[in-house]
């Protein structure tokens, strides 16, 4: 299966700049096609012209959030039926940055991801412990919960997929990765949960799972040549076009 490289564009784009370099990866990638999944995932403001821009090339369109109702009186809210209609096909939900800043709680999150779901778009839901959390020896169990808690319940069609993305919020931004092999053994962990929560054909087909967190050019084949590991989820590195081409360059050629 090729890997899937996000490239979470947080609140660093304003329209212009989003464009200019939507326009810079659509030239870069024109004809050859990718040889890995990759979805732009811009701010909201964004959305329309990078997904205009983006139409008939090889990238997909990602929000960095939504709301967990279709439609209503909730103002300043985003429907993911919206989202729908400008053309994205993968949401994030759960990030840490709107877990720590928005408050955003584990049963928002699963509402999130039964809305998403619901519509057939793919939510790439984020996990992962903080640094006291991790200092504390509550990594697993704090990861385990909040894949739990944002997929018990949900009834899965045969069609549906989901991404799980696993970031260490303390490196989140760093610029300082962690080792491959522990994420390796995170993700078996994660895989285990969602096998104890649908099944193992389910969970081997219908789920992938990422690693965030300080992913750059230099390292992001050390993460995607770990068995476990579907994809990355990148936020600083996917800034720049032409670092952006580079990782999905090295994705591509595993
Ligand atoms: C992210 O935004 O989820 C992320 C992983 O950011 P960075 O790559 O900058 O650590």
């Amino acid at each position: 299966m090729k890997k899937l490289v996000v490239a979470n564009w947080k609140m660093k784009l304003g329209p212009s700049k989003a464009l200019e370099v939507s326009l810079k990866l659509r030239d870069a990638s024109a004809g050859a096609g990718l040889g890995c999944e990759v979805v732009i995932a811009p701010d909201f403001v964004s959305l329309s012209e990078v997904g205009a821009t983006l139409k008939g090339s090889s990238f997909a369109l990602g929000a960095q959030d939504c709301f967990w109702e279709h439609e209503g009186a909730f103002t300043g809210e985003v429907s993911p039926d919206h989202l729908k209609e400008l053309g994205c096909t993968y949401c994030i939900v759960g990030h840490s940055e709107r877990r720590e800043h928005v408050g955003e709680t584990d049963l928002m999150i699963h509402r999130k991801v039964s809305a998403l779901l619901s519509i057939g778009l793919i939510p790439i839901v984020c996990v992962g412990e903080n640094f006291e959390e991790r200092q504390q020896g509550q990594k697993e169990y704090v990861i385990l919960r909040q894949v739990t808690k944002a997929l018990e319940g949900i009834e899965l069609k045969s069609t549906d997929k989901v991404v799980i993305a696993y970031e260490p919020v303390w490196v989140i931004g760093s610029g300082q990765a962690i080792d491959p092999e522990e994420a390796e053994h995170t993700h078996k962990a994660i895989l285990q949960a969602v096998i104890n929560l649908f099944d193992t054909e389910v969970a081997r087909t219908q789920f992938r799972i990422v690693y965030g967190g300080s992913v750059d050019k230099d390292t992001i084949q050390g993460f995607l040549k770990q068995p476990s590991i579907a994809g990355v989820l990148v936020g600083s590195a996917s800034i720049d076009p032409d670092h952006l081409m580079s990782l999905i360059h090295r994705a591509s050629s595993l």
